[in-house]
């Protein structure tokens, strides 16, 4: 899943793409892409693209009195569209401007996760941004610390809760916690000041080297292809150590780790029964 750094570069590239430039139709291709049944997509129609934005893992593209929030998930992806055809493949929702270019809003598989709020007024406030935690890339210390405090539970089931903290997915949970030199099972409310301290540094770093990778690109990413230590490593080295990438499975994600940067050498249980309580 696109991460804070791969929306990001991903909104800057479409802000300088089409910033200015007016929309001439909204168009849901799916009966699903469109979560909202009010503001009506024409009253976009007609207004500038103010900008394109990013809060958490949603693309905020912003047209002045209305704000279409895109949701990607897994496998959503928006880009250029160049054919235009009527039925597209994987086709979603597009946005066609006024000087002939569209945006595609297309979905992989079939799980239709992926897709498309129309607010009206602040989008924080509102269905799907409300209740959010405090973006990742400019969080501290002191916003952490008491967040950790109050909601006590494993260091990577919270750095990938987005009500937490916003932005994070799976690959940066497992390279932060590396970063850090912390157990991704620790306790957040455990942490102690030089921890929360490294923590922090950790997702700093961490969301800075893949925003300096994504930004280098034209397209987002793949996540195979993003710079990593452990995340998709596993069996492999560790770059900082030499130690052997560890894995814990669970049926949707794995959790990667090196056992001597971040457990004291301590092999975590493969924790495979989660799959059947879930
Ligand atoms: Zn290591």
């Amino acid at each position: 899943m696109p991460e804070l750094p791969e929306i990001q570069a991903h909104a800057e590239r479409l802000d300088s793409a089409l910033g200015g430039v007016a929309l001439e139709r909204f168009t849901p291709i799916t009966f699903t892409a469109l979560k909202t049944f009010s503001p009506a997509p024409e009253t976009a129609h007609g207004h500038e693209l103010a900008s394109v934005g990013r809060r958490g893992k949603h693309l905020l593209l912003d047209f002045g009195e209305v704000t279409f929030v895109v949701h990607l998930m897994q496998g959503g992806r928006l880009r250029f569209d160049e054919k235009q055809s009527a039925k597209p493949r994987n086709g979603q929702a597009r946005w066609r401007f006024a000087d002939g270019r569209a945006l595609l809003l297309t979905e992989a598989g079939t799980e239709r996760k992926a897709g498309v709020w129309m607010v009206a007024g602040d989008p924080d406030a509102q269905e799907p941004l409300v209740g959010l935690g405090p973006e990742a890339d400019t969080i501290d210390v002191a916003t952490l610390a008491p967040l950790q405090k109050e909601h006590s539970m494993r260091l990577h089931g919270f750095l990938r809760d987005q009500h937490l903290v916003a932005g994070l997915g799976r690959l940066l949970a497992n390279e932060i916690c590396h970063r850090a030199r912390l157990s991704p099972f620790a306790t957040t409310a455990k942490l102690d000041e030089d921890e929360v301290g490294r923590l922090v540094a950790a997702i700093h770093a961490c969301i800075e080297e893949g925003l300096a990778f994504e930004r280098g690109l034209e397209e987002m990413s793949s996540s195979a292809d993003r710079p990593a230590a452990v995340h998709h490593r596993i069996g492999e080295t560790c770059p900082v150590c030499g130690d052997a990438v560890r894995a814990v499975e669970y049926s949707r994600y794995t959790v990667a780790y090196c056992a001597t940067c971040q457990t004291g050498g301590k092999v975590l249980a493969d924790n495979t029964t989660s799959r059947f309580l879930k």
